[in-house]
C-alpha cells in the first residue's frame, strides 16, 4: 500500500518533468556568477514580484538568516512573532551567527502581531537598547493567510518608524493562491501580497515541489550584502543550476495547482469535522491541525503509521497536503482516522 506522507509538503519528490528540466539545464559555476539557470531563476522571480534582485539559497533557513544579517548589524534587533520560523525554528541563528537580537511578540489568534504591540516594542534611540531595525512577518503562518489590510498597516507602521520589513514567504505562493480575487491574475495577487516589503524569502522545496532551494529577493545593495553572508555561511554553490532548474520548473508548473492541495485539505477537514473528541482546525491553505486528548495522541500517530499514513506532532497533529497526495489519499486518511 502506498505510504501517504502528510508530515510536511517538503517530502515531495521531483516529478519526471522536473527531473527532465534538471537534466537538461545549462550550467556554470554560480560562485563566479556563471550559472545561467541560477541567474534566470533569480532574475525572473525578482521581476515577477517586483524586486531588483534575487539570490538562490540552499534553504529557507539560510535565506532568512541572510536577510536578518543584511538588514541588521551587530547589536540591532528585529521584531518577530513567537511562533515565527525565523525566531523559533532556526536554531537561534540570528543571535548566534548574526549578533542580532530577536524581540519576539505574541501573535493574535489570526497569526498577526497586533500593531500596538509592534509600536510598543520599537525601542527609542537610547544607548541602553538594541537598535530596532526590522519587522519580520511570515505568510502563510501555520497554514493561515495573514489579513492583507493588516499586513499593509504593519508594513506602513514599520516604515514610518524607520524599520525595514522582511517577509518569510516560505509558503508565499500558497498565500497567493488562497488570496486570489475573482478576475485577478496570480501575478497581480502576488504583487499585492508582497507590496511594501523590503525583502522576501520564498521556498521552492515546500508545496512547489522542488527538491532543494529558496530564493531571497530584495534591492540590489541588499542582495549584494546577502551574497557575501551566503558565501561566509557556506552557501556558495557551484553548478547549482541543476537545482535552480527544478525551481524554475516548479514556478511554471506548480503554482496554480496549489489550489488542489488547498481543496484536499478542506476536504480532509470536512470529512473529520464530526468526529467526536477530535478538534479540527484548518486554514485556507494546505494544513489541517487535529487536536485530541493528550493521552490519545500518541496512539493516533501509531494507528496512522500502522495504516501507512505519516503525520507529525503530539497534542496537535499536523496534516499537510501536497503534490504527492491525491483526493483519494485524503479520503483514505479520513477513513483511517474515523476508524480510530
Ligand atoms: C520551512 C520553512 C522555512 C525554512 O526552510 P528550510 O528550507 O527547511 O530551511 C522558513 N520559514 C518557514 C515559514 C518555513 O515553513
Amino acid at each position: 500500500m502506498k505510504i501517504i506522507d502528510l508530515r510536511s509538503d517538503t517530502v515531495t519528490r521531483p516529478t519526471p518533468g522536473m527531473q527532465a528540466a534538471m537534466a537538461s539545464a545549462p550550467l556554470g559555476d554560480d560562485v563566479f556568477g556563471d550559472d545561467p539557470t541560477v541567474n534566470l531563476l533569480q532574475a525572473s522571480l525578482a521581476e515577477r514580484l517586483g524586486f531588483e534582485a534575487g539570490l538562490f539559497c540552499p534553504t529557507g533557513t539560510q535565506s532568512n538568516l541572510l536577510a536578518l544579517m543584511a538588514h541588521c548589524q551587530r547589536g540591532d534587533e528585529y521584531i518577530v512573532g513567537q511562533e515565527a520560523h525565523c525566531y523559533k525554528w532556526e536554531a537561534g541563528g540570528a543571535a548566534v551567527l548574526g549578533s542580532v537580537q530577536p524581540q519576539p511578540l505574541d501573535h493574535a489568534s489570526d497569526g498577526s502581531l497586533p500593531l500596538e504591540r509592534i509600536a510598543a516594542a520599537i525601542k527609542p534611540d537610547d544607548f541602553h537598547h538594541a537598535r530596532t531595525r526590522l519587522l519580520a512577518l511570515e505568510n502563510t503562518l501555520g497554514g493561515k493567510v495573514l489579513p492583507q489590510d493588516y499586513v499593509d498597516s504593519a508594513v506602513a507602521l514599520a516604515h514610518s518608524r524607520g524599520l525595514q520589513c522582511h517577509l518569510d514567504g516560505a509558503r508565499f505562493f500558497n498565500a497567493v493562491v488562497a488570496s486570489q480575487h475573482a478576475g485577478e491574475g496570480l501575478a497581480q495577487t502576488a504583487h499585492r501580497l508582497v507590496a511594501g516589503f523590503d525583502s522576501v524569502s520564498i521556498c521552492l522545496s515546500k508545496g512547489l515541489g522542488a527538491p532543494v532551494g529558496s530564493v531571497l529577493l530584495g534591492g540590489k545593495d541588499f542582495i549584494h550584502q546577502a551574497r557575501r553572508w551566503r558565501k561566509m555561511l557556506g552557501g556558495g554553490m557551484r553548478q547549482a543550476g541543476v537545482l535552480a532548474a527544478a525551481g524554475l520548473y516548479a514556478l511554471e508548473h506548480h503554482v496554480a495547482r496549489l489550489a488542489d492541495d488547498h481543496a484536499n485539505a478542506r476536504l480532509l477537514a470536512a470529512l473529520l469535522a464530526d468526529v467526536p473528541g477530535l478538534q479540527v482546525d484548518a486554514g485556507p491553505t494546505n494544513m489541517v491541525f487535529l487536536q485530541i486528548a493528550a493521552e490519545r495522541a500518541e496512539a493516533l500517530v501509531a494507528h496512522l503509521r500502522a495504516h501507512q499514513v505519516l503525520a507529525t506532532g503530539l497534542y496537535k497533529l499536523r496534516l499537510v497536503t501536497h503534490l504527492d497526495v491525491s483526493e483519494a489519499d485524503v479520503r483514505r486518511v479520513a477513513e483511517v482516522i474515523r476508524a480510530f
